[in-house]
């Protein structure tokens, strides 16, 4: 089974994030549980977790089905210590966030070297962040994103993903996400059903499909290896359907949350409804 959903708004509280994806035909969905442009927040209280766990319920997604991502200023192979200590404390408040929503999946990019360390250091810094946090926790897995690679932003190569997994003490508790834009744009064509095969056994290869967590679906503005992240809907961009129809044709994709981060969202329900289509 196929879960499609998009990355939908928590504006107003967490608990308004379901009914927001059960409005658009989603089965999944992805959300910030808190601002996430800021360091600070303010702690969830009892009757906003009793909301959420509710309105889930209700509107039936199980944790398997819901992505929540980290906020954008973290950043856990940082080249200095006081930043790093930082990005380290919000992210372990992040996943105690998740833990207390009976949520089991932790979203987030890998980090970046800022050209001051090499990426070597900096991948193992991004393990080392990941198992400090681990080991304070309990029921969150850290998923690990696959990025465009603009600037000095790590993750952008299967070897790179593969490197912080190797290093990472639990790895019952490390999966990763693929982005597709993302994927495309750092050089991994998905344009065709070929390319699909060869791009996804090249994962299979070097990542695994057994640490496969979730995906983001997304087309992108930009051409092949171009390393910036544009997004772009689906069908409309330098991907094109088939990777999508590839994707949801396939069942090593199955019981995953995949998410829409796509740049026109009068067009999910479209979008959510096209993939649903071709589901296996
Ligand atoms: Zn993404
Ligand atoms: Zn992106």
């Amino acid at each position: 089974m196929k879960f499609i959903g998009a990355h939908v708004s928590a504006s107003g509280g967490v608990f308004n994030a379901p009914k927001n994806a059960h409005d658009i035909g989603a089965t999944a969905f992805a959300l910030f549980t808190k601002n996430q442009r800021r360091w600070e927040a303010k702690p969830l209280d009892e009757q906003t977790i009793n909301r959420f766990k509710t309105a889930c319920q209700h509107y039936r997604f199980n944790a398997a089905q819901i992505l929540p991502h980290d906020s954008y200023l973290i950043n856990l192979g940082h080249p200095e210590k006081q930043a790093l200590d930082k990005s380290k404390h919000a992210f372990l408040d992040e996943m105690h966030r998740c833990q207390q929503l009976g949520l089991t999946l932790l979203n987030f990019h890998p980090g970046s070297h800022l050209n001051k360390i090499s990426e070597k250091d900096s991948l193992l810094r991004v393990a080392d962040s990941i198992n400090q946090a681990l080991a304070q926790t309990e029921t969150v897995k850290a998923v690990i994103e696959n990025t465009a690679g603009q600037g000095s932003n790590l993750g952008y190569r299967f070897e790179q993903l593969a490197t912080i997994i190797e290093n990472i003490d639990n790895k019952k508790r490390v999966g990763v996400c693929i982005d597709t834009c993302h994927t495309f744009v750092s050089g991994y064509d998905l344009r065709t059903t070929e390319d699909c095969e060869q791009t996804f056994n090249a994962f299979s290869d070097i990542v695994g499909f057994e640490y496969l967590s979730a995906m983001h679906l997304n087309d992108s503005k930009v051409p092949l290896g171009s390393r910036v992240d544009r997004h772009a809907p689906l069908g409309l961009g330098e991907i094109g359907w088939d990777c999508f129809q590839y994707i949801m044709e396939d069942n090593r994709f199955d019981e995953i949350p995949m998410v829409l981060e796509t740049t026109d969202q009068s067009r999910w329900p479209f979008e959510i409804q096209q993939l649903n289509s071709w589901a296996t």
